[in-house]
């Protein structure tokens, strides 16, 4: 398909949050409609992207890709799915915060990705950011491999087939690509008569597997929501550092494999503050209730005297339900979102641009005029929206605005996969506490703490990646990355891994 619409959306439409980078989903079952539980799969992992959306399908003797710029449902239709016959797929959304990244244009770098490897079509999509693509393209370069992009996920492809070709043997080539590729992953891969699926080895972003009945086929997804559309029941998380590969609808089609050693996991703990559905289940522990435990963790932590409790919606609202039940300060519904204005490619006038916020929240006025409010939101990242928000809710009549966070200040930008790529964007780099609270207008801010937040979570609390609250990091970045993102007076630390890097280009 062409490219028709390479433009970015309004940066003005953008949520003033961290911005996930992707959702992943792949389906092996010979005799079903693939591409058609591929469009379902996608369409329940739509939050995690929007700016393009691709399909690619495995018919056995090739392998045929559908991506375009545009949320699942502008870009596929019956004519286009029926054109996607066979019987593994994987489709991929995805966000970007500047409509490709490394010079390529945002149609290139929608996914999945095509490649070859000899005679070979494979087609590949990814969630996650690579820390060292730049050095792997140009080695990978140097050998004579040539590419038409700098995205990850064609430098990923093309490791891979490198490997593949050397040893003649996909798994292995996927693994020896993990040996050298550093960063947050989750990747699903289809030839055109296999499924793959693998994940970084400290899971920092989530993959799990599912069933669909009567083993009618396998189902791997970003979160437990792209199980549930399509019927399929979770059977386990892609464990970190796993590669697994589906050729076959029985238990014997499923073949697991620990690729590469595990590293002290680092699950996203955004996965569960903001990104992923409330519905969703991840490495067992179900999202809305880890944002109602949060809420109740930050009642106790930043009381306030308040009428009501209203939550910023979709994220802060499972946290402000919990906020009222630990403080017995009733909830309202205070705040209706328009959940599709921000996914626009159409730019807004100067007129509505300037409305900012009301574009996408709209306060229910009659309910907390003259109330003294607490606001429970999931971040602030630049301070921005919250700054209209505030404002916003003022005229819609408060009286008093006292603003909780469930999760702690962002002050460290994020590289695995996330769009916060500088301290300079966070308010938090370069505020105190009582200097935010001022810019934003509230009458009072308090944050929930690093400890109060991994208290919500379940096992091991130090099997989560918190970089952007901590500027402690799972995966150590390259020279220029810490060159050019950190403030000089902030210095980040690295957690202490196991050296991987068993694995040569030469
Ligand atoms: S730094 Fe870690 S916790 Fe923060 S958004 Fe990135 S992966 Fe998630």
């Amino acid at each position: 398909m062409k490219p028709n619409k390479d433009l970015p959306v309004s940066p003005d439409l953008r949520e003033d949050k961290p911005e996930e980078a992707c959702g992943v989903f792949g389906v092996y079952a010979p005799g079903e409609d693939v591409s058609r539980l591929t469009y379902f799969g996608l369409h329940a992992l739509q939050h995690r992207g929007q700016e393009s959306a691709g399909i690619a399908v495995g018919d056995g003797s090739s392998v045929l890709a559908i991506k375009d710029m545009g949320l699942v449902t502008q870009v596929f239709d019956e004519n286009a799915l029926s054109a996607l016959t066979g019987f593994v797929a994987i489709g991929h959304t995805r966000y970007s915060a500047t409509g490709g990244s490394g010079g390529h244009t945002a149609w290139e770098a929608a996914e999945p990705h095509l490649s070859t490897i000899t005679d070979e079509i494979i087609a590949l999509a990814h969630n996650g950011s690579l820390i060292n693509s730049v050095d792997l393209r140009r080695r990978l370069v140097e050998l004579g491999v040539t590419f038409r992009s700098s995205a990850d996920s064609e430098v990923a492809a093309k490791l891979i087939g490198y490997f593949t070709q050397e040893s003649h043997h996909m798994r292995e080539g996927i693994r020896r690509s993990m040996e050298l590729i550093e960063g947050a992953y989750a990747m699903v891969l289809i030839t055109q008569d296999a499924l793959y699926a693998f994940r970084d080895p400290c899971g920092i972003r989530p993959l799990v597997i599912g069933r669909l009945p009567e083993q009618r086929g396998w189902v791997v997804a970003s979160e437990t929501c792209g199980l549930d559309i399509v019927g399929a029941e979770y059977y386990r998380d892609v464990e970190p550092g796993e590669v697994i590969r589906i050729k076959g609808t029985g238990d014997d089609g499923l073949i697991i494999e620990q690729a590469v050693p595990q590293q002290k996991h680092a699950l996203c703990i955004f996965e569960y503050v903001y990104f992923a559905r409330p519905d969703s289940n991840i490495d067992g522990m179900n999202v809305y209730h880890s944002r109602d435990a949060m809420g109740r963790q930050l009642a106790i932590e930043a009381p306030a005297d308040a009428d009501a409790v209203i939550g910023v919606p979709d994220s802060g609202v499972p946290s402000a339900i919990g906020y009222a039940g630990q403080s017995g300060i009733p909830y309202l519904e205070g705040i209706v979102k328009n959940r599709y204005v921000g996914r626009t490619f159409i730019q807004p006038t100067q007129a509505l641009r300037e409305r900012g916020v009301r574009l996408k929240l709209n306060p229910l006025s009659f309910s907390i005029a003259g109330k003294r409010l607490v606001v429970v939101d999931d971040s602030i990242v630049r301070g921005t929206t919250s700054q209209q928000l505030i404002a916003m809710l003022r005229d819609a009549g408060a009286s008093e605005i006292h603003v909780r966070i469930v999760s702690p200040p962002v002050s460290w930008p994020c590289f695995y996969g996330i769009d916060t790529n500088s301290q300079d964007e966070l308010i938090s780099a370069t505020k105190s506490v009582e200097e935010i609270c001022e810019f934003l207008g509230a009458d009072s801010l308090a944050y929930i703490s690093e400890e109060g937040l991994l208290s919500c979570m379940k096992g091991n609390h130090n099997s989560y990646c918190t970089s952007c609250f901590s500027g402690s990091y799972p995966v150590k970045l390259t020279e220029k990355q810490q060159q050019d993102s950190f403030r000089s007076d902030m210095v980040p630390t690295w957690w202490p891994q196991e050296s991987q890097g068993m694995a040569s280009l030469f």
